[in-house]
């Protein structure tokens, strides 16, 4: 059972930070896919948070050279908050789920973000469902290990973001995230992943919050995959896995949307014919 961490934004933060926002966003090459709008550059990771990791002495280097996707330079929408793995959700969902292709189709997302929410509502016409074990604003509270409020092949998309590294048994939650899933249809399946490193280091074992950020970056992270080993545990439950980056969507829409050279998007489908 994963701890809870959520704090909601006062409403005073988020008015003087929609100021500063309207501020830093004036013209621009820049395109957000998520909320659409253009900007001229996209806010940087926040300090505070880069602070922390220093901080606690991170293992691992905290630049967007060292992960797949992690855009620090560029990272956040000045509009809708969309990070830059979110950015690049919303460019292949709009082309996967475009006027016509979407209609109807039940999407899943696991711990569900408010920019991800609101561009999957207003901007697709797949059914949204959204499910978290913490966060009050999704639809359903649910544990990834156990989802047997769901049935067998309830949904036809999956958008399941920088989850399974919170996980305890993530190769539990991956065969639950198999069976939910219709067979013949897909998802998205992310977890942060360095560059270079073989070995998936995990230990849900590891309590202590300093150690968690020293060992893993984050207080309530138990892993981090080696991308290989990602891939691999998503493939032995049954997904085939496809990675698409800059030459799927192509360096212009790279650049435009502020992502890195290297980032690269995990899409799992499941087989026809496959059972849960
Ligand atoms: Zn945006």
């Amino acid at each position: 059972m994963r701890t809870c961490n959520y704090l909601p934004l006062g409403r005073m933060a988020r008015a003087v930070r929609g100021a500063w926002r309207m501020l830093l966003a004036a013209g621009g090459t820049r395109e957000c896919p998520a909320c659409g709008r253009r900007i001229r550059r996209f806010q940087p990771f926040p300090k505070e948070a880069a602070d922390l990791l220093a901080r606690h002495r991170f293992r691992l280097p905290w630049k967007s050279s060292a992960w797949e996707t992690f855009n620090r330079e560029e990272y956040a929408c000045p509009f809708c908050d969309a990070t830059d793995r979110e950015r690049l959700y919303a460019l292949y969902l709009r082309e996967r789920l475009a006027p016509g292709l979407g209609d109807g189709l039940r999407l899943l997302d696991i711990g569900p973000s408010r920019p991800m929410t609101r561009f999957v509502r207003r901007r697709l016409r797949a059914a949204y469902r959204s499910a978290d074990l913490c966060n009050p604003e999704a639809d359903d509270r649910v544990d990834l290990e156990d989802m047997r409020i769901y049935r067998d092949g309830e949904f036809d998309v999956l958008l399941c973001s920088h989850v399974l590294e919170h996980v305890p048994d993530d190769r539990r939650a991956m065969t639950e995230l198999f069976r939910v899933l219709r067979p013949g249809s897909w998802g998205i399946v992310m977890t942060p992943i360095p560059l270079g490193v073989e070995k998936t280091d995990e230990d849900p074992g590891v309590t202590d919050v300093a150690e968690r950020l020293r060992r893993f970056g984050q207080e309530d992270h138990i892993r981090i995959y080696a991308g290989a080993d990602f891939t691999e545990r998503l493939q032995k439950v049954g997904f085939r896995v496809t990675k698409l980056g800059r030459g799927h969507f192509g360096p212009e829409a790279f650049e435009r949307c502020g992502l890195t050279p290297q980032s690269a998007l995990y899409v799992v489908d499941k087989p026809m014919g496959a059972g849960a």
